[in-house]
């Protein structure tokens, strides 16, 4: 067994790695994690989607309050609600399995043999310890195990793990080890750059850092398939 796959799997056995060493601002300014399950809570699903954007409109005007903003305002008063629906049924509507999409594989009748690389998808996600953006891009590739997947599904299974409250290296894993249950193959490469709005925009104030993390899961831990993967990423495209 390869070492990053003994790593993944001590993780999956839900052994949360405890960061009771660090203080709470070591943890959020160097982007710790406890493990490659989101955090949460066993009734993370009991209340409605509308009771939730009820209740966080009702904090969210709370912060505005404490703010010092004037919620009469024309412009401000439709905030708390639009925050608590942006939360709920966007940018974190990936919290909730039921929004998992839904896969439908495919016999690979003309018996593809070669990876399949998906480049470039780009997302959108949010950074759990701070709540501000994550913009970046994954490339996800597989080598068919008999089965193959709709191309727009690569992108859905992107988008919908990065619709949480994330840190990179987790939804990097989180988005490979779906594709290997998917797929019901080990052969799955992830990669992921991303800009993180609290490093650039607070904090150091780094506007041309970004971050890389990845994933090779398989056959893409020998040297030339890992190495053909990251030639085709490399290689900008020509197409309009
Ligand atoms: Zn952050």
């Amino acid at each position: 067994m390869k070492p990053n796959e003994i790593e993944l799997n001590t993780l999956l056995r839900g052994n949360r790695i405890a960061l009771e060493h660090y203080t709470e601002d070591e943890i959020g300014n160097d982007h710790l994690y406890t493990g490659i399950d989101t955090p949460l809570r066993t009734d993370a699903f009991e209340l409605s989607d509308e009771e939730k954007i009820k209740r966080i409109k009702e904090h969210f005007k709370g912060i505005m309050l404490t703010l010092g903003l004037d919620l009469n305002d024309d412009s401000l008063k439709g905030t708390p609600d639009r925050v608590a629906k942006m939360y709920v049924q966007e940018i974190f509507s990936g919290l909730n399995p039921a929004n998992k999409p839904k896969i439908a594989l495919f016999e690979n009748k003309y018996k593809y043999q070669n990876m399949l690389v998906e480049k470039d998808i780009t997302f959108y996600s949010n950074c759990e310890h701070h709540f501000v953006p994550i913009i970046g891009k994954a490339h996800v590739a597989y080598c068919s195990n008999g089965q193959v997947i709709g191309l727009s599904k690569l992108n859905r299974i992107v988008q919908y793990f990065a619709k949480r409250p994330q840190v990179q290296e987790r939804m990097t894993m989180q988005i490979a080890t779906e594709l290997q249950q998917v797929l019901s193959t080990q052969d799955v490469a992830v990669v992921i750059e991303a800009q993180h709005l609290c490093v650039s925009s607070r904090g150091v104030q780094d506007n041309s850092a970004s971050t890389i993390t990845s994933y090779y899961g398989g056959s893409f831990n020998q040297e030339s398939r890992k190495q053909e993967f990251l030639t085709y990423i490399r290689t900008s495209t020509t197409l309009p």
